[in-house]
């Protein structure tokens, strides 16, 4: 199963893209690979991988995850398997990204539009409160399975910086000084994803350039479609050596190209 997901700007990022393109950027491919869900000990080991060679990692958790009355989802999100806001303002001051993906993960658009609308604001005000540095303007909401309507990302757009949900293309542009844009990738699951990571990585590097976000989750046992963390090592080891390519989390991108 593929699921597609984009990144989309927000009114208030459309007016700062116009502002500056100078992004002093001479590489043709971003790779982000944007793991969901806030796994503790997957997450922590990506960030040790990603700090062997002066990556920062893209890490979305789930708000509620590691309090008493999260019960899970499915058979991949595991109460025990999360991490807190300790273990995410760590990993934030070492560098990485922490963003918001939901307040408990359902799917937001099989619930009334006022719900939805309030459990939003309910992730981004935890975040908001919890969340060292945490900067609404800076944010990037990541929709919970990639489900959402076109009500619900405008709603969110005016909250956040941008979000990231279902598209059609799998690499999108590279953001500069432009009005809006569309980003797209894919995800995969529940099987492990190592092949899959690889022949995405392998067509992306064959393509003229963009930005391609997988949307990844845990390492090796755990969540929906796992990496081996051996793969996710010898991955990163080869492609940090391609001069064409650079490995980013996603605010880090936008900010970038609206010259932050
Ligand atoms: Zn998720």
């Amino acid at each position: 199963m593929n699921r597609r997901t984009f990144v989309k700007t927000t009114a208030l990022g459309s007016v700062a893209f116009g502002i500056s393109g100078l992004t002093g950027r001479t590489k043709t491919h971003i790779l982000t690979l944007s793991f969901d869900d806030g796994f503790k000990n997957s997450f922590y080991k990506v960030a040790e991988i990603y700090e062997r060679h002066g990556l920062s990692a893209c890490f979305n958790v789930i708000a509620s995850g590691h309090l008493p009355e999260f019960k899970g989802v499915d058979n991949w999100i595991l109460p025990e398997l999360m991490g807190n806001f300790e273990d995410w303002n760590g990993l934030k001051s070492r560098g990485h990204e922490v963003m918001p993906h939901s307040w408990k993960h359902l799917n937001l658009t099989k619930q009334p539009l006022d719900k939805a609308q309030a459990l939003i604001i309910k992730c981004l005000d935890y975040f908001e409160s919890n969340l060292d540095g945490y900067k609404a303007s800076e944010a990037v909401f990541n929709f919970p399975f990639n489900a959402s309507t076109p009500e619900l990302e405008a709603f969110t757009m005016s909250e956040v910086l941008a979000i990231r949900s279902s598209g059609d293309s799998p690499i999108g542009q590279i953001p500069q000084a432009q009005k809006s844009y569309r980003k797209a990738c894919w995800s995969h699951g529940p099987e492990n994803i190592d092949q899959w990571v690889e022949e995405q990585v392998n067509q992306f590097l064959k393509s003229p350039g963009g930005w391609m976000i997988l949307n990844t989750h845990g390492l090796d046992n755990e969540g929906w479609g796992p990496m081996s963390t051996v793969y996710l090592e010898t991955l990163i080891a080869r492609l940090v050596k391609l001069d064409q390519l650079e490995i980013m989390p996603t605010g880090k991108v936008l900010q970038r190209s609206i010259g932050n």
